[in-house]
């Protein structure tokens, strides 16, 4: 049987690459512009992709797709109804980054609340030996109540971790969850209210776009933190912007924007803010799980009309 052609929409790791390369034959939309447009079009069958818009009219351009692997456990920019309707099977790359991203948000909060941003422009820009010690920071994890929004693998990871460290937990989802001990916020707002230091976690999806708004961050108050792991969208920058200028909040922490790789100017070189390039789950380690995860998911779709990790819009479709 002739191999399926899978078409890279944009670099892949060595792992991805060398993987898919023993089962398929590849082709790098990148280094093929016209790709979508020659005879080569109709032979797609699988399509691997690393935060790329794939929406409609990108897949009526590839008649005989049949799989969309993202390397990504968050999968928003595919639109999932377009590809259920055409039979798409659409995967992601759950679990196997759950710890990873866990990790970073830690230190991210922290960082957030101590302020480690503006203290390690200070060393590094010569004030620690011109003008002395950086100020003491007026946020600590000490008696700190840790509110999770999206209470999912990372979710529960973020808050493990948050108890080692002492922190009281309580959590905001589209519903209460069984077997869990924390307690239940049943509005983002009084999820604020109930603590200090909100944890986004959530995916970012038409639903809660901007849930993170004036009156969230109002509620949060002036000891408030707010640490952004999930998704920039989730997020109203504008509303977050003013918030900290304001002082209605003490600091954020933000992994996630809502126009990468752009940050608002607001956002950088401010004491009180401390920003990453969307970096979760980027350590060597498990970025290379997860690329292992895409070529398994294309590997299994072909050979037993079955995915391994779905995602759940797509979870029914059948490969053979
Ligand atoms: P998950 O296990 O599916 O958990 C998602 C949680 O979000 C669920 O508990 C869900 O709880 C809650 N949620 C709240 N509003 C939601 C909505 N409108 N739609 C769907 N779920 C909603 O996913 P995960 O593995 O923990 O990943 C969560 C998200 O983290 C990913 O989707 C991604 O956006 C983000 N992420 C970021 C990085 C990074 O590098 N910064 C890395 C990995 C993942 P309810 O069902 O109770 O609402």
């Amino acid at each position: 049987m002739a191999q399926p052609l899978i078409l890279l929409a944009n670099t892949a790791m060595p792992i991805v690459e060398n993987g898919l390369a023993q089962h398929f034959k590849l082709r790098k939309a990148y280094e093929t512009p016209e790709m979508d447009t020659s005879a080569l079009a109709a032979e797609v069958q699988g399509v691997t992709l690393f935060q790329v818009p794939i929406d409609a009219a990108f897949l009526d351009k590839f008649p005989n797709l049949k799989i969309v692997a993202n390397f990504s456990v968050g999968y928003d920019c595919v639109d999932t109804e377009a590809c259920a309707a055409r039979n798409i099977m659409v995967t992601n790359t759950p679990d196997v980054l759950t710890e990873e991203v866990a990790d970073t948000a830690i230190g991210l909060m922290i960082s957030a609340v101590r302020q480690f941003g503006g203290a390690e422009r200070w060393v590094q820009s010569g004030q620690w030996a011109s003008k002395g010690p950086y100020p003491l920071s007026p946020g600590t994890l000490r008696g700190r109540t840790l509110g999770v929004y999206g209470l999912g693998s990372i979710g529960k990871a973020i808050a493990k971790r948050a108890e080692a460290f002492g922190m009281s937990i309580c959590y905001h989802g589209r519903s209460r969850q069984m077997g869990v001990d924390y307690a239940y916020c049943e509005t983002l707002v009084e999820l604020a209210e109930c603590c200090d230091t909100v944890m986004v976690a959530t995916p970012g999806t038409p639903e809660n776009q901007n849930a993170i708004s004036d009156d969230v961050l109002k509620a949060l108050g002036a000891n408030g933190v707010l640490v952004n792991i999930g998704r920039g969208s989730v997020v109203d920058e504008p509303a977050l912007i003013r918030a900290l200028d304001g002082g209605i909040i003490l600091g954020a922490g933000l992994d996630v924007f809502a126009n990468e790789p752009h940050v608002p100017p607001a956002l950088l070189n401010c004491g009180n803010v401390v920003v990453l390039p969307h970096i979760g789950s980027a350590s060597i380690y498990t970025r290379d799980a997860m690329g292992q995860l895409v070529v398994d998911n294309l590997v299994s779709w072909f050979e037993t009309g079955k995915a391994v990790t779905p995602v759940p819009e797509t979870a029914h479709l059948q490969g053979k």
